[in-house]
């Protein structure tokens, strides 16, 4: 038969296939039709409603094989079965097909049927010159004719195509061939119901997914920030009792190098210090190796976009920003060069400048709260960040001690945050300082060098 279009009334061939025969045939696809239609819409995924429809279209027994056929694209426009089923489904097994029209297994009835889009039948497999390639592989299965029928035609391109293969000849009349053009229009419609279905579930996925990487970047940038307070804490405390405890030493050694030539009564005054001494001593290692353990980790250095970790900054604070009713505004520079750092040690910095700016901006009247983040290529080749606030800025004597460990003008303040900033920046080859912000406020500024070209840290 060949092509068919779907008004064609030309192929209405009565003689193999008497009225009766026919109207059997209809009510079978029909009902065939009606089952496929209750697997579309039960299944969920693609395979088990392909795999329902060809077993509901292989039920009727002179259908030996029904398959969905799926056109891959462009260039090797492979023609997939993802299912089928029939007696003699094993023909498909191994069979090498494509919808391109320069290679021989492009010109078989699937081939054509995919590629023009509308339905093939083939009536006749044992004298088709266009089954040449594939009848003997065909025959032992006892194909006789089939049908390709094309669904989910957009412009050139079709989605695939019911395959039928039948036991007898002339098995296809063109009311068959339409009533599987539908199901095929219904089957491409069920594929894009469930590939909108998949893409909302990838959504979703990669939705939690980049959910769950923030929360667990917030959750380290939180640790960092406890470690490094922490651990200043404890250097501080470290570096203040040295002193004292040196000292102790020192003067315990001397008193002993007195009492040495003295007798008996100072017997017991040596053994006291003796521990005395031996205790210090062990406070002492204790400090040390304190402040051994304690050496920062700096991290990895890699290469960083300053931006990148002023968005990221940014992000993390956005919610408190917003509750204290502070408006943001970014001017940030294009092409500015990559720098060497600890990507959560930098964003760990920028948190507490904006943190600082969003607590001196909180209590402010009369004037819009406004913070301003600004980066820029600076004349040496590095990277500039400030960060401004219109707040109430502070007296000379606060500026002077700004960076000292432990000061602090809040009242729960812990006035670490900047003296590890500054620390942190100058750990990356940088500078961290302050200065009046203008007319009002405060801004600080930190330089970093550019990272050398074609390190990766
Ligand atoms: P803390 O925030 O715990 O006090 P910091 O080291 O971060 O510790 O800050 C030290 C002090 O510097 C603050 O107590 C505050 O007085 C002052 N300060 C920091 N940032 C600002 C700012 N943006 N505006 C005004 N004062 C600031």
């Amino acid at each position: 038969m060949g092509a068919v279009g779907p008004g064609n009334s030309t192929i209405d061939i009565d003689l193999p296939n008497p009225p009766e025969l026919e109207v059997r045939r209809l009510t079978w696809a029909l009902g065939a039709y009606a089952r496929s239609a209750r697997a579309l819409v039960r299944s969920r995924s693609l395979s088990q409603m392909a795999e329902s429809v060809c077993r509901a279209i292989a039920a009727h027994q002179e259908y030996v094989i029904a398959a969905i056929a799926m056109a891959g694209p462009a260039p090797d426009k492979e023609i997939r079965f993802i299912a089928s089923a029939g007696s003699a489904r094993e023909y498909l097994d191994g069979l090498v097909l494509t919808w391109r029209d320069d290679l021989p297994a492009g010109l078989g009835p699937t081939g054509r049927g995919i590629r023009s889009g509308e339905p093939w039948v083939m009536d006749d497999a044992m004298n088709d010159p266009v089954f040449d390639t594939w009848r003997d592989r065909a025959r032992p299965y006892g194909i006789r004719s089939s049908t390709t029928v094309p669904f989910g035609r957009a412009g050139e391109r079709t989605l695939g195509a019911v395959v039928v293969y039948a036991s007898v000849p002339y098995a296809f009349s063109q009311r068959e061939v339409q009533i599987f053009q539908e199901l095929g229009e219904e089957i491409a419609f069920a594929i894009s119901v469930i590939e909108d279905q998949q893409k909302l579930e990838e959504a979703r996925r990669a939705q939690a997914a980049a959910e769950a990487e923030a929360r667990a970047r917030q959750a380290e940038v939180a640790r960092i920030a406890r470690a490094l307070t922490v651990g200043e804490f404890a250097s501080s405390i470290a570096h203040e009792i040295t002193q004292p405890l040196a000292a102790v030493i020192t003067n315990v050694e001397t008193a002993m190098r007195y009492l040495a030539p003295a007798v008996d009564k100072v017997e017991a005054a040596r053994e006291a210090l003796t521990r005395a001494l031996r205790d210090a001593d062990r406070a002492h290692a204790v400090i040390r190796e304190t402040r051994r353990r304690l050496a920062r980790d700096d991290g990895d250095f890699v290469r960083c976009d300053v931006n990148g970790a002023l968005r990221a900054a940014l992000g993390f604070v956005a919610g408190e920003l917003d509750a204290s009713g502070v408006a943001v505004t970014t001017a940030l520079a294009d092409g500015l060069p990559a720098v060497l750092a600890s990507e959560v040690q930098l964003q760990q910095v920028l948190i507490n400048l904006i943190a600082n700016a969003r607590e001196a901006l909180q209590d402010l009247r009369g004037r819009e709260r406004r913070l301003t983040i600004a980066s820029q290529a600076e004349a040496d080749g590095g990277v500039g960040v400030s960060v401004t606030d219109n707040g109430m800025g502070m007296s000379d004597e606060v500026r002077e001690r700004l960076f000292d460990h432990f000061f602090t003008t809040k009242r729960t303040g812990m006035g670490m945050g900047l003296a590890i900033s500054r620390s942190i920046i100058e750990a990356h080859g940088g500078k961290l300082w302050s200065e009046p912000g203008l007319p009002f406020g405060t801004r600080f500024r930190i330089s970093l060098p550019a990272a050398p070209e074609g390190d990766d840290g």
